[in-house]
């Protein structure tokens, strides 16, 4: 048995990033960008109205004082004259500031009659124009690589990035194995379960940016091991479920074997999740997972996610972890690292009650994994732990 630690970099050493290709920006969400943009201009490109209302002199803008309104400037229309002295140009938000003007009076502050206006007995004391560049500096530099949520897209639509560059989704083939199994929907024997880790283990790789895809199910013989394995051949990194322990219709790793997986080990110190396997396949990466459902879903946010960060030219490390506050007493745990399911709450954890790995309704209430390290005593309430939020 290896540590977590050792099996992740063993792990790493099993894959490298895909390369890169590019994306329309609408399609950018949740990619990784692989590359640093910069912005292609100015934002805003000019001065800017922050308000409705009428640019002046901000020197003779006092109270009651009078203006003649001489032009109108409105988003995507600027006025091009010079502003004199007693002149106002009526300006609407987004607008480019005419020359010779340095404050926007808010239409409110503002009784107007004609082409006459006179400013109020007090005025708003800001001068709501936005500087050129206010917002960034051509040139300025989005940094690589990271994964795009909605605030960086909208931010790299206006640096005027139509297109970027990332990394190619990894595509990952996910095989269940065990003649108990059918498909959600399926009429099941009266022996027979539910596939279940294959559906969450391809919403995590969703939602890691990876391209899962779900393959037959594998029965407990070698032809139909063999079979499925076939058929993954192309992919990137194929994971196994189930299969991976030394029961007797434990076959994964035989025929993986037979097939020439170059096998970098086989048992982890974790709980759950202790029947883990990695190596190469062909030119595929594979991972074998223990087939009790939170055990399996666990490996995939410990192991799993790690690997695909990797592929994706993300820094290749283990998933991120915060402090958390003990809500009670939990007892010293053993020589394997646990990951406790646990609800994590301003920054208080709690242990669920039920720890059993084949319980998925315990798993989708938590929303964290507790980690106690082999061998940790005894923690009390009130201690800091390490959590992973799920
Ligand atoms: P195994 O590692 O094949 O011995 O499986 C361990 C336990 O996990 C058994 O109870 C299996 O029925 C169950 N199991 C294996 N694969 C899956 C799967 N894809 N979905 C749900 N349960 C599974
Ligand atoms: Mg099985």
């Amino acid at each position: 048995m290896i540590s977590v630690d050792a099996a992740l970099a063993h792990l790493f050493t099993l894959v490298a990033p895909l390369g890169t290709e590019h994306v329309n920006l609408q399609n950018a969400f949740g990619r990784v960008l692989a590359h640093p943009q910069r912005a292609q201009r100015d934002q805003p490109p000019f001065a800017a109205s922050a308000m409705d209302g009428y640019a002046v002199l901000g020197a003779a803008a006092i109270p009651g004082a009078v203006f003649t309104v001489i032009g109108e400037s409105a988003a995507g229309h600027r006025w091009d004259g010079a502003l004199g002295p007693g002149e106002a140009v009526r300006i609407f938000t987004g607008a480019p500031v005419p020359n010779g003007a340095d404050r926007i009076i808010i239409q409110e502050d503002v009784q107007r009659q004609g082409n006459q206006i006179k400013l109020s007995g007090t005025l708003d004391k800001q001068f709501y124009i936005r500087p050129a560049g206010n917002d960034f500096l051509k040139g300025q530099q989005f940094d690589a690589p990271k994964v795009l949520n909605a605030q960086d897209v909208a931010l790299l639509a206006s640096m005027n990035a139509a297109q970027v560059p990332v990394a190619k989704r990894p595509s990952v083939a996910l095989i269940s194995t065990g003649d108990e199994l059918v498909m959600p929907g399926d009429i099941p024997g009266a022996d027979q379960i539910i596939v279940s880790n294959t559906f969450g283990l391809h919403a995590q790789l969703t939602a890691l940016g990876a391209a899962p895809r779900i393959l037959p199910i594998a029965r407990d013989s070698r032809e139909s091991l063999q079979t499925a394995l076939e058929l993954a051949a192309d992919a990137d990194l194929i994971i196994t479920i189930g299969g991976a322990s030394v029961g007797d219709h434990d076959l994964v790793g035989q025929v993986a074997a037979d097939m020439g997986l170059n096998r970098e080990f086989h048992k982890v110190a974790m709980r759950p999740g202790k029947p883990l396997m990695g190596g190469r396949l062909g030119s595929a990466a594979m991972i074998g997972l223990p087939g009790n459902p939170v055990s399996a879903m666990v490996c995939g946010h410990v192991f799993v996610a790690p690997v695909v960060r990797k592929m994706l030219g993300l820094p290749a490390m283990r998933a991120p972890t915060v402090p958390a506050v003990l809500e009670a007493d939990v007892p010293a745990n053993g020589a394997r690292e646990h990951y406790m399911r646990a609800v994590l709450c301003n920054g208080t954890i709690s242990a669920l009650s039920r720890q059993d790995s084949a319980l998925l309704s315990v798993l989708s209430q938590a929303n964290a994994l507790l980690i106690r390290p082999p061998h940790d005593g005894a923690r009390v309430a009130g201690e800091t732990v390490q959590v992973m939020p799920l």
